[in-house]
């Protein structure tokens, strides 16, 4: 799962990062409406995170823009609390949900996960290739029934592989995805990631293969038994 949070508070928007990634999800933070907008053009998120008052532009702005586009994941506004109208507005404008600030870490995950289930992502709540099971969820992988320990961007490579197993993934839609917003990725970062998960399905009886398809990407292939 990957968030798009628009907050320009820099500490609540560093709390819901920390909480979001407890949970295993991943989260690009955003504090303004430009940056917002690029994000979405670069990048296909799960749940929109949404505060109203943001430096340079409403976020109902940002919310109207989204769905006149008719982009449907799903929007979490932030709002003040007992602020009604900003409420009302913000569901008007296209959100789905809101939570008032100051709010409960439980309750803010909780909606998260309710808008999550509707996600196209969630209809399936796990990935499976030969004796793989990646759980979308909660982004844990396991084997067999073993858990198998990756790194973040090894489990980012192996969730997009898994979604198109059988099929060649392109090496520029992997190193997208590795890149969080904002920052550049180094070089041999996508090769070293493939490397190491490579390493770590080879040393288990997953019942697949990664393989290399030079100058274009990488392939999951299932093993046939
Ligand atoms: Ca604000």
């Amino acid at each position: 799962m990957r968030l798009l949070l628009v907050e320009d508070t820099a500490r609540l928007r560093d709390l819901l990062v920390d909480a979001v990634h407890g949970v295993g999800w991943r989260i690009d933070a955003v504090g303004s409406v430009s940056d917002a907008e690029e994000a979405v053009a670069c990048a296909e998120y799960d749940l929109l995170l949404v505060d109203l008052g943001l430096p340079d532009g409403d976020g109902l702005d940002l919310i109207r823009a989204f769905r006149r586009a008719r982009k449907e994941t799903p929007i979490l506004v932030l709002t003040a609390r007992g602020a009604v109208d900003e409420r009302i507005a913000g569901l008007d404008a296209g959100a789905d949900d809101y939570v008032a600030k100051p709010f409960n870490h439980g309750e803010f995950l909780a909606r998260c996960r309710a808008l999550l289930r509707r996600s196209p992502n969630a209809s399936a709540p796990a990935l499976t290739a030969g004796q793989l099971t990646f759980d979308l969820a909660s982004g844990s992988v396991a084997c067999g029934g073993d858990e198998m320990a990756l790194a973040p961007r090894e489990r980012t490579v192996l969730e997009i592989l898994m979604r198109d197993a059988g099929r060649v993934v392109k090496k520029r839609k992997l190193e997208h995805a590795l890149s969080e917003f904002g920052d550049e990725l180094s070089s041999n970062a996508l090769e070293t990631a493939v490397s190491r998960l490579r390493k770590k399905l080879d040393g288990a009886t997953t019942g697949v293969s990664l393989e290399t398809i030079r100058g274009v990407g990488y392939l999951l292939r299932e093993k046939m038994s």
